[in-house]
C-alpha cells in the first residue's frame, strides 16, 4: 500500500483526512463526494461541480469511453482532464458494473489499466468482480479469488503515478470481506472500494451495510482510505463516515432528478408530493415545488440534479463539522431517527463499539445521551474497560446517584449509561455527558455492567449501591453481594 492517506483527526472511526493524488497534483480533503459524470450526457457539467460546488474530485466510467465510437479518440487525444473540462483529480471505473448488470464485458484489466493511465485517469480501477448480496458461499469465494487474482495483475501493469483501487468484495459473508480486505491491502494498490453495496442500499439494508463496512475495515489497515463504491445518498452518509468510509461516488443525484426524485438527509420525495421545499440551497430558495413542476422535463432534471448535489456536499459539510467537533454519533442518531432501516444501520453500527473505540479519541464535545442506543456508544464500552484499572480506596465503597456518605470509606459517582467512577474524573470527558431526566432501561442497564464489572474485580471490598429507582432489569444484572439503597423510597 502506498502512503497517500493521512488522517487530521478522528470521531468514532469516522476521519477527516488528506487522500494525495499525485498524478492530478491536488490533495482531496476527506469524507469527498465523487458525483459520477456520464460522459455523454452531461446534467451539471465538471467545470459547474468545480465553481458552484467546489467539488474537488469526480468519477466517470473508462469502459463508456473506450467502448465509445465519439469518445474513444478524442480522449486518447485530448485526455480526460481536457475532455470533461476539470481541474481536480478524476477517478476511472473499470466497467465492473456494466460486468455485474449486463453479465460480460470485453476488456481486461490490463487493457482497461492502461486506457485509463493513457487517458490520464488519475485513480484507475481493474475488472474485480462485484459479488452481489446473499449468493451462495462457493460462488462468493470462486469470484473473490477471481478478484484477487485480478488485482494482483493490476500491481503489474505500468501505471505511472496513476493510483489504483483494490475493491474489496465478498457479499454478505463478513468472514470473506475481512480476509479480502487483508488481501487487497497487501497487493501494493492504493485505495480500498468496498465493492457491490448498491444492492443492499437499493433495498434499504443498512445493518448488513454496517457488517460488510466494518468487516472489511477490520482487514483493512487503519491507514487505508476507503472508498464506498456506488454510495450516493446522503441519508447514510453519517452512517458510513462513522464506521470509516471516506469517498463516497454519487450518480444518483442526476439518476434520481430524471425521475422527478427530490432527495433529503431523512428519505427520497416525489417532486409531485411535495408542497414545499424543505431545504435552503439556491433552487429551494428561488422556487417552489409547483414551479419546478412546470418547467420542460430538462429543465425539471436540471434544477433537481441541483438540488440532490447540494444537500448531498451540504451534508458532507455536516459531517465534517461534526468530526471535528466530536459530535459525529449524534449525528448518526439524529439520522437513524429519521428512518427504521437507517435506525438498524446504527444499531449494527454500535455492535462494533470495541472497534470503533479504538480510533475514538478519549476527549471530545459533551456526550450527548439520546436514546437507549446510546448506551452502547464506544464511549461506554471504553470506561467500562477503564473500571478494571481503577482501585477503590477502603473496604466499603459507596456507588451513589446522589450525595455522599460518612459512613464508607470511599463514595463514587453513579451515571447511567456509564456506571460508577471516582469524583475526581466528573470533570472529564465522557463523565461530563448530558443526560436526560427519564432514561431509557438500556442505560440503566449498561450502568449496572459497570457495576458488575468494578464488583468482580474487587472481592474484598463491601459494595452499596445508592440508585434513584433503577428498573428490576438493571437491578437484576448486579452481583447478590452489592447491598441496593434506593434514593427514591429514601425520600
Ligand atoms: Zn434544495
Amino acid at each position: 500500500m502506498t502512503d497517500v492517506f493521512e488522517v487530521d483527526r478522528y470521531d468514532a472511526a469516522g476521519r477527516l483526512g488528506e487522500l494525495e493524488v499525485p498524478r492530478a497534483g491536488v490533495t482531496v480533503e476527506t469524507p469527498a463526494l465523487l458525483p459520477v459524470i456520464n460522459p455523454h450526457l452531461q446534467t451539471i457539467t465538471p467545470a459547474q461541480l468545480e465553481s458552484e460546488f467546489g467539488a474537488e474530485i469526480l468519477i466517470t466510467n473508462s469502459y463508456v469511453l473506450y467502448g465509445s465510437e465519439d469518445l474513444r479518440e478524442p480522449v486518447e487525444q485530448q485526455g480526460l482532464h481536457d475532455l470533461l473540462d476539470f481541474s481536480g483529480a478524476v477517478v476511472t471505473d473499470s466497467g465492473s458494473f456494466q460486468l455485474a448488470e449486463y453479465g460480460q464485458i470485453d476488456v481486461t484489466t490490463e487493457e482497461i489499466l492502461d486506457f485509463q493511465h493513457r487517458i490520464g485517469s488519475d485513480i484507475g480501477t481493474p475488472v474485480d468482480i462485484p459479488t452481489p448480496p446473499d449468493v451462495s458461499r462457493e460462488q462468493a469465494e470462486g469470484e473473490l479469488a477471481t478478484t484477487q487474482e485480478r488485482l494482483a495483475t493490476a500491481a503489474e501493469v505500468e501505471t505511472g503515478d496513476m493510483l489504483v483501487n483494490a475493491p474489496v468484495q465478498g457479499s454478505t459473508y463478513t468472514d470473506l470481506r475481512e480476509a479480502a480486505g487483508a488481501h487487497a491491502a497487501q497487493s501494493g494498490l492504493d485505495v480500498f472500494p468496498v465493492g457491490a453495496v448498491v444492492p443492499m442500499m437499493n433495498e434499504y439494508r443498512y445493518a448488513d451495510l454496517a457488517d460488510v463496512v466494518a468487516a472489511a475495515k477490520r482487514g483493512l489497515p487503519e491507514s487505508a482510505p476507503v472508498h464506498l463504491f456506488g454510495a450516493g445518498h446522503p441519508m447514510m452518509f453519517a452512517l458510513a463516515v462513522a464506521l470509516g468510509c471516506d469517498l463516497f461516488d454519487s450518480a444518483a443525484y442526476a439518476i434520481y432528478a430524471r425521475d422527478d426524485r427530490y432527495m433529503t438527509v431523512r428519505t427520497t420525495e416525489h417532486l409531485e408530493d411535495l408542497d414545499y421545499f424543505p431545504c435552503s440551497c439556491p433552487v429551494c430558495t428561488s422556487h417552489t415545488p409547483a414551479e419546478v413542476r412546470s418547467l420542460d422535463a430538462d429543465e425539471r432534471e436540471r434544477l433537481l440534479s441541483e438540488h440532490n448535489l447540494h444537500v448531498s456536499y451540504g451534508e458532507l459539510r455536516t459531517i465534517k463539522q461534526a468530526i471535528r467537533r466530536g459530535d459525529l454519533l449524534e449525528l448518526v442518531e439524529a439520522r437513524a431517527r429519521g428512518h427504521p432501516a437507517m435506525l438498524d444501520g446504527y444499531r449494527a453500527l454500535l455492535d462494533h463499539a470495541a472497534q470503533l473505540e479504538r480510533t475514538d479519541p478519549v476527549s471530545k464535545d459533551t456526550f450527548f445521551h439520546l436514546s437507549g442506543e446510546s448506551a452502547r456508544r464506544p464511549e461506554v464500552v471504553r470506561h467500562h474497560q477503564r473500571l478494571d484499572r481503577l482501585d477503590p480506596r477502603g473496604d466499603s465503597v459507596l456507588l451513589t446517584e446522589g450525595n455522599g456518605h460518612d459512613d464508607f470509606d470511599e463514595c463514587w459517582n453513579l451515571l447511567p449509561p456509564f456506571g460508577p467512577f471516582p469524583r475526581e474524573l466528573a470533570d472529564g470527558y465522557p463523565l461530563t455527558a448530558e443526560t436526560p431526566e427519564r432514561f431509557e432501561a438500556p442505560a440503566y442497564e449498561a450502568a449496572a455492567a459497570g457495576v458488575a464489572r468494578l464488583v468482580s474485580a474487587h472481592p474484598d471490598t463491601e459494595f452499596t449501591l445508592a440508585h434513584d429507582d433503577w428498573p428490576a432489569s438493571a437491578l437484576d444484572a448486579l452481583p447478590e453481594r452489592v447491598d441496593l439503597w434506593n434514593l427514591r423510597g429514601a425520600e
